[in-house]
């Protein structure tokens, strides 16, 4: 890309891609998709970056199912990821599903990676805000050992990872969902390519006609550094009946939690109402795929 001619060196193994990037530190990056990589070399952004290492033919491009649970692969692409949702049907990844859909154009739904898009870090992308209200976990590889960490913990904020030196993300986790479980993802943009001003992503089971295990999160430029639950939301709707004062009261409460800010997309004001209406409209989605609203 333009005068950006790095190294590139095809990895054959976990531990080469660990070694590698124990040799060559800052001055190399791992590649997935290449499609954030190719913004960022585009752009002159990728200055100290010398060597590349691609990690598309390690063998994790896969999505397992066990127990009910879901682990996917770190080099999985987009549309493998929706196709293997859309065959298994299972309306509480239903989220996902959205979240999935919602990213365009399919030219980079095919070839953008699970795995490059929460590395990635930033609030505005549409995967990591419907993981997190999944409970997604990380699982990460690196040169003392391999661990796992909830994915909240693992965005540190714009562009930031808790990523050590030597590490790098091998697999997602998604935990099994108890049944009458659904979600449903929004989100606003200016046109089909820009970022998301807001998203939202809720999950929830209904239990008896009792809300239970809600999951309210929120993405989007001017939200946060990073996709957050909003714990005033959840405690509205956790243990309560739904009906339209209860979903409408959960959607007032993200003013207790959230502070928006302005900028040349959108102003405070109206982000927060878009994100009261998508946070209403999300439960309402959820709730009539379990069954009654
Ligand atoms: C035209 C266009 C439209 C887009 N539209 C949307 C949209 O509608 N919604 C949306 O959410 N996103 C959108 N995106 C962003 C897209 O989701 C990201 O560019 C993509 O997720 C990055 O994944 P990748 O596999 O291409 O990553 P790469 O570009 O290969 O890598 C991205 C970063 O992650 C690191 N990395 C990748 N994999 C790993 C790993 N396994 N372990 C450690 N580090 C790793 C890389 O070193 C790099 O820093 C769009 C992008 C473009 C170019």
């Amino acid at each position: 890309v333009g005068d950006f001619k790095p190294d590139y060196i095809v990895a054959s193994s976990p531990t080469e891609v660990v070694s590698l990037l124990q040799e060559h530190h800052d001055k190399a990056r791992i590649i997935a998709g290449g499609t954030l990589l190719h913004e960022l070399g585009f752009r002159g952004l990728l200055g100290n970056v010398q060597t590349l290492i691609d990690i598309t033919k390690l063998g994790l491009g896969y999505t397992r199912w066990e127990n009910g649970g879901l682990r996917i692969g770190a080099t999985t692409t987009f549309t493998e990821l929706l196709e293997a949702l859309q065959a298994k049907k299972d309306d509480g990844f239903a989220v996902l599903e959205d979240a999935l859909r919602s990213i365009r154009p399919v030219q980079v739904r095919n070839v953008a990676t699970v795995g490059g898009s929460i590395c990635t870090s930033v609030p505005f992308f549409d995967l990591p805000v419907a993981l997190l209200a999944m409970d997604a976990s990380v699982r990460v590889m690196g040169p003392v050992r391999e661990r796992e960490q909830r994915i909240g913990d693992f965005s540190q904020g714009y562009f930031a990872t808790d990523l050590k030196p030597g590490e790098f993300v091998t697999e997602i986790q998604i935990p099994s969902m108890p049944a009458d479980t659904s979600g449903a993802f929004l989100k606003l943009e200016t046109n089909s390519v820009d970022w998301a001003l807001v998203s939202t992503a809720v999950r929830l089971r209904k239990e008896h006609n009792i809300m239970r295990n809600t999951r309210v999160v929120l993405g989007g430029s001017g939200v946060d550094q990073k996709a957050r639950r909003v714990a005033s939301a959840e405690r509205a709707l956790e243990g309560k009946g739904p009906s339209v004062e209860v979903i409408g009261s959960a959607a007032d409460a993200i003013a207790n939690d959230v502070k928006f800010t302005s900028d040349f997309r959108a102003s405070a004001e109206y982000r927060a109402e878009v994100a009261k209406v998508f946070v209403r409209r999300c439960l309402h989605a959820a709730l009539s795929r379990i069954g009654g609203s």
